[in-house]
């Protein structure tokens, strides 16, 4: 028999990158495919999900910033290949007969809703998955902190970050042979330790709204399943 999952209702943060697969620009059809199935596989077991996709698959504000551009611009660019990622996932979730809203929180109406938390929460409640695209809808911050945001105005139980690495280690683990995989932290010890975890903006939001984390790897079939199971997968962020 299969174990009953622990959570209600969660965030799930992917990157721009988590998408990319072995490429190193775009989007790779199989690998969101597998990641959709995964999530429709978490949906079926009556998990509502909330999913932030990142960007920098496509256009990051420092990037372009680095080579000459005006920041808020790239910043811009940034949020609106979020969007393309997150229509990019509607589609491989539909195709799998899910029922998905994208809701941006830049207004883009003719491409997807605006985020409205209500809204939010109610297609949450429906059973339809609620993509959160545009990031914050504001320059200077990232997809993390948006996740963040979003994991406490919908109430979420559980934040995740699908990550390439299976948690957050003492030192880089392709580096140093040894390094050490933490399987807990406080939000105090990452800002502290200046771990690389997310930005310093979204776990100090997670921190004051107690919004406990896991960073799992995404490219380990089944693990997010497990991790809904209550496996301890990854490392937890916690108070
Ligand atoms: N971005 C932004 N405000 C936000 C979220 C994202 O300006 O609230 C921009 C920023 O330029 C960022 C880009 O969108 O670099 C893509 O997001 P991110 O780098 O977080 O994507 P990921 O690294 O998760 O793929």
């Amino acid at each position: 028999t299969v174990p009953p999952v622990k959570y209600r209702r969660i965030l799930l943060k992917l990157s721009g990158e988590a998408l990319m697969g072995a490429e190193d620009y775009g989007i790779d059809k199989q690998v969101i495919e597998r990641l959709a199935a995964e999530i429709i596989e978490v949906q079926q077991a009556k998990v509502e999900i909330g999913l932030v996709i990142g960007g920098g698959n496509i256009f990051r504000g420092a990037g372009l910033a680095s080579s000459g551009m005006d920041r808020v611009t790239g910043d811009h660019m940034g949020m609106l290949a979020t969007v393309m990622n997150a229509l990019a996932m509607q589609d491989a979730l539909e195709k799998l007969g899910a029922r998905v809203r994208v809701m941006s929180a830049i207004k883009i109406n003719e491409v997807c809703e605006d985020y409205i938390r209500r809204r939010a929460i109610r297609h949450l409640e429906k059973g339809r998955i609620a993509i959160f695209a545009a990031g914050t809808g504001n320059p200077f911050f990232t997809t993390d902190s948006a996740a963040a945001l979003r994991a406490v105005e919908i109430g979420a139980d559980l934040l995740l970050k699908a990550t390439k690495v299976d948690g957050v280690y003492d030192a880089d683990p392709k580096k140093k042979k040894d390094a050490r995989r933490y399987e807990k932290l406080t939000y105090d010890d990452v800002i502290n330790r200046d771990l690389q975890v997310m930005d310093t903006a979204a776990i100090a939001l997670c921190r004051d709204y107690n919004m406990p984390l896991r960073i799992y790897d995404i490219t380990r079939p089944g693990d997010l399943m497990r991790i809904l199971q209550g496996k301890q997968i990854g490392t937890l962020v916690h108070g």
